[in-house]
């Protein structure tokens, strides 16, 4: 995929009913909203095959998280610039919520909240008269042991200190990449987006699967028997198929 694949296939497991993993792009790019830059983006932070370590203490999810945060065209400019010890600001922010001044002037009008039941108000007006929060004729109910006070100071009181906290959590990760030298590896990002050159220098570009070539291949490569390989190939090779045409039928480029 970092190389520009649409399909991978993985593993090749013999003797089991489908002997091939094969992994779509557009799978990738649906289910986890990731693109091939992001791809890259995440190769070069949790390690690839030319920089096997990646960023020390910055595993899968962690780098899942960071690549989110940019599109497709920004994110490597970006991981470039958190190299250099620059913390990007985010647009829009890693998780949504609005702040502004408007909320800091509020943050100091905290109203009395009832220690018994947790809503605004206080215990005394709750004992003679009722929670309006509360549910319950007489007095108010004593709340339970993980009660969250929906009033809207409260909830933007917890947004805040969300926000607060993937703030720091973005300072800590930008910190950590900043430190790791060399950082991001401009060579293996023009590896991995050279579209048309292999290492060696030789032009290849992609295609789908040559069936005769993959059965040689596998012939040679595990000693299968040609027609076993074809008859496994075949499931797969449909698939791939039915989803070019699809794509072509659409509109979308391939
Ligand atoms: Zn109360
Ligand atoms: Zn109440
Ligand atoms: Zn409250």
């Amino acid at each position: 995929f970092l190389f520009g694949a649409k399909c991978v296939i993985k593993g090749i497991k013999p003797n089991s009913r489908e002997p091939f993993e094969c992994y779509h792009m557009s799978d990738i790019e649906a289910g986890l909203g990731l693109k091939r830059k992001h791809l890259i983006a995440m190769s070069l932070l949790v390690g690839n095959d030319y920089d096997s370590g990646g960023v020390l203490g910055i595993g899968v999810e962690k780098a899942l998280r960071i690549v989110r945060v940019f599109s497709e065209d920004e994110i490597l400019d970006r991981l470039q610039d958190i190299g250099k010890g620059l913390k990007p600001a985010v647009s829009g922010g890693i998780k949504s919520g609005d702040d502004g001044e408007e909320s800091h002037s509020e943050m100091n009008k905290r109203s009395p909240h009832c220690s018994r039941c947790g809503h605004p108000g206080n215990k005394r007006n709750h004992f003679k008269s009722s929670c309006e929060h509360c549910s319950c004729d007489s007095g108010c109910i004593k709340k339970p042991f993980e009660f969250r006070c929906e009033c809207s100071f409260c909830s933007k009181d917890r947004d805040l200190k969300e926000q607060k906290k993937t703030e720091n959590w973005w300072i800590k990760v930008c910190d950590k990449i900043a430190l790791w030298p060399e950082f991001p590896n401009r060579k293996i990002i023009e590896l991995y987006l050279s579209d048309s050159f292999t290492e060696d220098g030789s032009s290849m570009s992609w295609g789908t699967p040559v069936t005769e070539m993959l059965v040689d291949f596998m012939v040679f490569k595990l000693h299968w028997d040609p027609s076993y390989v074809r008859k496994m190939l075949l499931p797969m090779m449909s698939t791939i198929y039915l989803r070019e045409r699809a794509i072509n039928n659409t509109g979308k480029p391939l």
